[in-house]
């Protein structure tokens, strides 16, 4: 068996959902999807010419040839990793269908049948559609809705109105209602940036914000729904204490990001001093992004993000040196279902799995873009985890066509 062909193509969700498609002489075509990043299709078609004629099958051996050939290129991690997380995927989606057995078969065999997915409710409010660099835009989807000015993902907090404990509520009971158990909420939102966004500083009255936003969905959902909360890497150490102490009465399922999450000695500082399980993850690339941390216990909660970190292997082993520290996984999840239940195959296949992110309740084609499988994909909080062979979905090109980027091209 032969590699052919590499195709990519992008869909305008609330991210820019990348696939590659990787075709074989045999008529079995594999699809991975890769977590966005500026130029990622080109670096796509750049990897092409390392996998022809390979054997798609000898999926580490390929991982290792893309790791040495862009290694020399100063690319020993970052983006090249969103790319070749894809294309591993896609190999194992190969794998899979060639023997007739869904991936996580591959991955060792399943621990559960059943995924959990926790709700990502934003601050509240319907997320904006963000392109590569987290401008947010007028999603193609979302035509009929008000024009906005684009604004900077981490500029200056703009015109925003506040956002409230009620809308905070709603969302949280909109989310329980459909049968999640478990919820994240942002609190890094327009009302609670400091002055200055530059400096890292939380003011009293941001953290009372803070404490008023999760105190009220506390109250509003029950002790038995778990709330995790984001802060997405903008405070320092000290004021993250602040925060996290101020919390501890909701007991949080966990903390995110507090500090940037490449500061091992930040992160153990808020870790060491705090009585909330502090999560982090989703920046982090290849086994050696994890490893200090996990064996440092600079982190309680590891938050691997399967389309970014270098693919199913890579986050095997992360997962399995977490669990020999005790340390649950939640996988960070942005993508469309195609990465989406590669990572459900992963989750399904380690011991130590917690919950696995859901983060596109707003775009209202995200079921219709694959085909193979019972809709919603998402019942009562839980992904079923499927059963045919490989990846166990096709992409549903009709729909896919519909809200590709424009400009980009479409398996082509
Ligand atoms: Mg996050």
């Amino acid at each position: 068996m032969k590699i052919i062909r590499l195709k990519t193509a992008v869909v305008e969700g609330n991210f820019d959902w990348t696939f590659v498609r990787i075709e074989t002489d045999e008529a079995v075509t594999g699809l991975g999807e890769c977590f966005f990043a500026p130029g990622l299709t080109a670096i796509l078609r750049s990897l092409e010419p390392l996998l022809l004629g390979e054997d798609p099958r000898d999926i580490h051996r390929l991982f290792r040839k893309l790791q040495l050939a862009t290694s020399g290129a100063g690319s020993v991690a970052g983006i090249i990793y969103n790319a070749i997380s894809g294309i591993e995927a896609a190999l194992w989606d190969v794998l899979g269908q060639w023997l007739d057995v869904p991936i996580y078969r591959l991955l060792g065999g399943k621990f559960r049948d059943k995924v959990r997915i926790y709700a990502d409710c934003h601050g509240g409010e319907a997320l904006e559609s963000l392109d590569e660099v987290l401008r947010s835009r007028r999603a193609s989807w979302d035509a009929m809705g008000p024009a906005h000015a684009a604004r900077d993902y981490y500029g200056e907090a703009g015109e925003e109105s506040a956002s409230s404990p009620d809308e905070y509520c709603r969302r949280a009971l909109e989310k329980r209602a459909e049968g999640f158990t478990a919820l994240k909420f942002d609190l890094d939102v327009p009302s609670t940036l400091g002055s200055d966004p530059h400096n890292r500083v939380l003011s009293n009255r941001a953290i009372d914000h803070m404490v008023g936003l999760i105190g009220a969905v506390r109250d509003a959902v029950g002790k038995d729904t778990d709330i995790a909360v984001d802060c997405h890497w903008r405070y320092n150490a000290s004021d993250a204490v602040k925060v996290a102490r101020a919390l501890e009465p909701f007991r949080l399922l966990w903390l995110e990001d507090p500090v940037p999450p490449n500061n091992t000695a930040a992160l153990k500082d808020v870790s060491s001093k705090v009585r909330v399980p502090i999560a982090t993850g989703e920046n982090l690339y290849l086994f050696e992004g994890f490893e200090e941390i996990i064996a440092q216990h600079a982190l309680s909660v590891v938050t691997p993000d399967l389309q970014k970190v270098g693919g199913l292997s890579v986050a095997q082993s992360i997962a399995q040196f977490a669990d020999v520290h005790t340390m649950p996984v939640a996988p960070h999840n942005i993508s469309s279902p195609v990465g989406t239940l590669a990572a459900a195959h992963f989750c399904a296949a380690i011991p130590n799995f917690l919950a696995l992110e859901f983060h596109a309740s707003e775009v209202p084609f995200w079921n219709d873009l694959v085909e193979g499988l019972p809709k919603p994909i998402i019942q009562n909080g839980f992904i079923s985890v499927p059963e045919k062979p490989g990846l166990g979905v096709k992409l549903n090109e009709e729909v896919a066509r519909r809200y590709a980027r424009k400009g980009e091209p479409f398996f082509q």
